[in-house]
């Protein structure tokens, strides 16, 4: 489960990482009284996934009538899809160069991995495609832990000097702490900026935490103030679910694909009305899965896209059989399958007349179709 770049940033204040002054904002009078201590702010949609400044969901304000004007329009609306309940208004920092920190985890060999660039502000894997030579990347064994020397060497490499390379390395150590204390999937800073003024901060900041790690931090996401109804109600269960405007509910094991589950739904004209994840130790959960995405009225069709690695596509199916069986599933279901445990995962489901596809671009065609009928 991600958290909001709030809820993260809070988290990298207590454990050092210097951020901007800010606060949170669910109403055009909040983002108002924030400002006033503020001056020049950038304006930041809290949503789950990047990419938030192309898409417009970063807006700059120089003073109060501006800054009502972005949060006016920003609250309530949507960015990448996602409904932007509220807004962190933080301190205009003045950039002089953006980097990239990022660590993450490598569970085949049990390490951890982590990530440099002195080409910040990008996204990691268009970085990653675009520019892989500007990637410094130092495989650490979990029981040993970053060592101050190895972050120096990564921070040199992204090019800081100086006070700043003394300065970086403390913050990728910062970083590592915060990914190690939270078993966090990935925790990252893109971009840590180095102001004018010559000192670093935190700009963004992005940790995912394994649902099941989840349980073992109460102190963290206490805040559910911006969730929907639903959206807390399946966090009460432990799933990652956020609720969307269309008609197709979306499950699918992992973030990634779920992302790629949206992107097919909208290249055949369908709009999702949520997306909900079920992995790490989640996936048997997809009886429950069902029963939340179903709660949202608006649904008309439900489409399941698995990828089977860890969690297997036999138990995720044996999860939608089960719901099936109890007379749970009301709306269609469609459903694609690939990887671990596939060919047993779609015996059970076609055994039960659910339409089973390979080919997940299909698959979401076909649900476009069918939320398109009614
Ligand atoms: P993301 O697009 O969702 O990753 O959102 P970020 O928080 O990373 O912001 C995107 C970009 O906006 C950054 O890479 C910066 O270039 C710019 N940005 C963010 N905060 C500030 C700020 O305080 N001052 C200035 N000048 N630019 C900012
Ligand atoms: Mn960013």
């Amino acid at each position: 489960m991600r958290l909001f770049e709030y809820e993260a940033k809070n988290i990298f204040k207590e454990n050092g990482i210097p951020i901007p002054r800010g606060g949170v904002a669910k109403s055009v009078t909040e983002a108002e009284r924030i400002f006033k201590d503020l001056g020049p702010s950038v304006i930041k949609s809290q949503i789950l996934v990047g990419g938030r400044g192309k898409a417009g969901g970063i807006q700059f304000a120089e003073n109060e009538a501006q800054l009502k004007a972005h949060a006016k329009k920003l609250l309530g609306s949507q960015i990448r899809g996602f409904k932007v309940g509220s807004l962190l208004i933080e301190e205009k920092l003045d950039i002089e160069r953006e980097l990239y920190l990022g660590v993450t985890i490598e569970r085949s060999q049990g390490k951890a991995v982590v990530l440099g660039s002195g080409k910040g502000g990008i996204d990691i894997e268009e970085l990653a495609r675009t520019h892989p030579d500007q990637i410094i990347q130092e495989l650490v064994d979990v029981r040993r832990g970053l060592r101050p020397y190895e972050a120096a060497e990564i921070v040199r490499k992204a090019g800081l000097q100086g006070k700043n390379l003394t300065q970086g390395a403390r913050i990728l150590g910062q970083l590592y702490d915060v990914f190690w204390k939270y078993d966090a999937e990935v925790a990252e800073i893109n971009p840590l900026v180095v102001t004018r003024e010559g000192s670093l901060i935190a700009a963004d900041a992005k940790i995912n935490i394994d649902d099941e790690a989840l349980k073992r931090h109460p102190e963290i996401r206490q805040d559910d103030e911006f969730l929907t109804d639903l959206e807390q109600e399946a966090r009460a269960h432990n799933l990652g679910y956020v609720e969307m405007d269309g008609e197709i509910g979306v499950i699918g094991n992992g973030a990634g694909l779920n992302m790629t589950t949206l992107d097919i739904l909208r290249y055949y004209g369908g709009e999702p009305a949520n997306f909900l994840e079920v992995s790490g130790r989640t996936y048997m959960k997809a009886e429950q899965a069902i029963e939340i995405v179903l709660k949202n009225p608006k649904v008309k069709v439900i489409f399941g896209n698995f990828f089977g690695s860890i969690s297997r596509c036999d138990v995720i199916a044996q999860g939608l059989a089960a719901a099936i069986e109890k007379g749970r599933v009301t709306k269609p279901l469609i459903v694609s399958m690939r990887g671990n445990g596939a060919e047993e995962g779609r015996r059970i489901l076609s055994s039960l007349g659910i339409p089973i596809y390979e080919n997940d671009r299909i698959a979401g065609e076909k649900a476009v179709e069918l939320a398109k009928r009614g």
